[in-house]
């Protein structure tokens, strides 16, 4: 396992968000929502791509009922490698591996890549 998809801390606020620090120092906060509208499931992926728009989607359709806030109802390590989570919409065939979850990271997404030195522009 590498580094950049090993936590050694994970912090689950089952109502709120998970909070994550990776071995290499990252440190990346997932919304519940945003946990919830990835799920890493067959289902949920199908779901996904068949809302994907054609044009640039201004908005994006998401999988699970959002009608009340969603929370965490149970969440357990699978193996050494993965969260498995059950949703309060009763949704549990999600298993978030570290490695899924390192790639869905909001401050990684919208971060620089690493190592970008600028230019002379
Ligand atoms: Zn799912």
């Amino acid at each position: 396992m590498s580094p950049a998809t090993t936590p050694t801390r994970l912090d689950l606020k089952k109502d709120e968000k998970l909070e994550i620090t990776w071995q290499d120092g990252h440190h990346c906060v997932y919304t519940l929502t945003l946990l919830r509208s990835m799920c890493p499931c067959a289902h949920c992926r199908t779901i996904r791509q068949d809302e994907q728009p054609k044009k640039k989607p201004l908005l994006t359709i998401l999988p699970g009922d959002y009608s009340a806030p969603i929370t965490v109802l149970n969440a357990n390590l699978v193996g050494n490698y993965a969260l498995k989570i059950e949703w309060s919409d009763h949704h549990d065939s999600g298993i978030y591996s570290f490695e899924y979850l390192r790639s869905i990271c909001p401050e990684e997404a919208r971060g620089e890549p690493r190592g970008y030195r600028g230019s002379d522009k």
